[in-house]
């Protein structure tokens, strides 16, 4: 449901670009949120957990188009190592990746490098401008289903979400206050934890456009809508944007498929 074939990937990017879409970085969404205009067709594009099949296919499909992409990190996973070849280079032979199950599975059994993005690699997309990285909290764990009392969830996430600030402080140089939630999950502890370690973008997966509201506080975050794009070739992404580039329509559309 939520991984994309990279010839479909690659189709609707090539959509995207020949409908005349640009992308947005996380600094332009967050200007635009609070109220600064953004042309008519803009998207923000997002990868969760940070799969080398970004880095093999995504990249090269991004880089073509000069488009950039967020990618939320969990930042206890990526490894160290050499830049694997990529899907844009001349290399013959690529990285073997596994399917969204045997990946989760191999992360579970300890053998995160074969499906997650290696530093280097982090460092090349970054230097290439085709991706921005961001969490995804350091361990994906979802403290709410694993804890026993309200105030050890409280506590493990807050710790949580410290060190993988202090990780992507010290790998990447900064940190960002753009915060994925593993799963989507959040509560409101969630959200006041998240904001005292210094996060006002909450990304989630409640499907719909994101409109821009210059009244709301800085200081109490936002929240942020997200459409699961499907494995489906271009024109299924050119009607999805259609609905969702009209509020009223994306809001009627919703609620029926609710
Ligand atoms: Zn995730």
């Amino acid at each position: 449901m939520i991984t994309v074939a990279p010839e479909h990937f690659a189709a609707q990017m090539a959509y995207l670009a020949r409908a005349g879409y640009r992308t947005l970085g996380s600094q332009q969404l967050s200007a635009f949120l609070r109220g600064e205009p953004v042309p008519p067709k803009s998207v923000v594009l997002t990868f969760d957990d940070g799969y080398l099949d970004n880095w093999v296919y995504a990249h090269p499909v991004l880089q073509r188009h000069g488009f950039t992409a967020l990618c939320f990190l969990v930042s206890s996973w990526p490894c160290e190592g050499e830049v694997r070849p990529n899907a844009g280079t001349s290399a013959t032979e690529l990285p073997r990746l596994l399917n969204h199950r045997e990946g989760e599975l191999a992360i579970d059994n300890g053998r995160v490098d074969e499906v997650i993005l290696r530093w280097s690699e982090i460092d090349a997309m970054r230097a290439a401008g085709t991706f921005e990285f961001h969490s995804h909290t350091h361990t994906h764990i979802r403290w709410d289903q694993v804890t026993r009392s309200r105030d050890e969830k409280r506590t493990r996430l807050r710790d949580d979400l410290v060190a993988a600030r202090k990780m992507l402080d010290e790998r990447l140089g900064g940190v960002s206050d753009h915060l994925c939630w593993p799963q989507g999950y959040y509560d409101d502890d969630y959200r006041e934890i998240a904001l005292d370690a210094g996060f006002r973008h909450f990304y989630t997966c409640h499907a719909g456009a994101n409109e821009s509201d210059e009244t709301r506080a800085e200081n109490v975050g936002r929240s942020i809508n997200r459409l699961e794009v499907r494995d489906r070739p271009a024109p299924w992404l050119a009607s999805r944007l259609w609905v969702h580039t009209r509020p009223a329509i994306s809001r009627a559309y919703l609620r029926i498929k609710r």
